[in-house]
């Protein structure tokens, strides 16, 4: 079973990833994009870490929707109620219990994966964070490695994509050729969960 702590750590961990690749992410959003995403996901999980220390919510689904309404008012970008909505929604699926299995977790990602779909409107294909969010979801019932895996590789298989979504479909045909920026994040959020899960 998975307490409150551990949802600490995964956000903790994110947030550590995010700062690290920062540079990184808004690299990947200049040809593409504005070349803010490394600093829209910066100064989104560090506002996480403050609200998160600020109110030491106490169980696992109030970590969450904490960190997801932390995003949507913090981050300006797309990326900010796209995230904001996935652990949002992820959180309330959790409901109030002080801890869930594997199981309960992978269910309620699915439902906050899809949250960002209905609200995004994207598909996979698109170039979109769903790239990596949907191929991560559904390894989840293998393991945490695996969905990061699976995460890595769908933001690689970005690349080839037409964009179809968000400020990158814009470019048409020249956003041909670049990794997407949110789907390297959402990896990003994968490879922070085995990393604290899998220890
Ligand atoms: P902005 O584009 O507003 O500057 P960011 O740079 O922070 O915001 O985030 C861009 C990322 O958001 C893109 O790389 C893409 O993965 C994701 N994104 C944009 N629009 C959508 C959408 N409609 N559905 C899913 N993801 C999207
Ligand atoms: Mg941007
Ligand atoms: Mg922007």
């Amino acid at each position: 079973m998975r307490d409150t702590q551990f949802f600490l750590r995964w956000m903790a961990a994110a947030a550590a990833a995010v700062e690290r690749e920062a540079d990184r992410l808004t690299e990947l959003d200049s040809p593409i994009g504005d070349a803010d995403h490394g600093s829209n996901m910066l100064r989104g999980f560090t506002a996480v870490g403050g609200a998160l220390d600020a109110e030491a919510p106490a169980a696992p689904g109030a970590v969450l929707q904490l960190a997801g309404r932390t995003l949507i008012s913090t981050v300006g970008g797309a990326s900010g109620p796209l995230y904001g909505t996935l652990l949002r929604r992820t959180g309330k699926e959790l409901g109030e219990a002080a801890e869930v299995s594997d199981e309960e977790l992978r269910k309620a990602l699915y439902a906050g994966v899809g949250a960002v779909a209905q609200l995004g409107g994207a598909a996979p294909g698109d170039k979109t964070m769903l790239d990596a969010l949907v191929p991560g979801v559904a390894r989840l019932a293998t393991s945490y490695r695996a969905a990061a895996d699976a995460a890595e590789n769908g933001a690689l298989a970005t690349v080839p994509m037409l964009a179809r979504k968000g400020r990158a479909s814009y470019l048409g045909e020249r956003s041909i050729g670049h990794q997407d920026p949110g789907a390297t994040s959402s990896a990003l959020l994968f490879g922070a969960l085995a990393d604290v899960a899998d220890v």
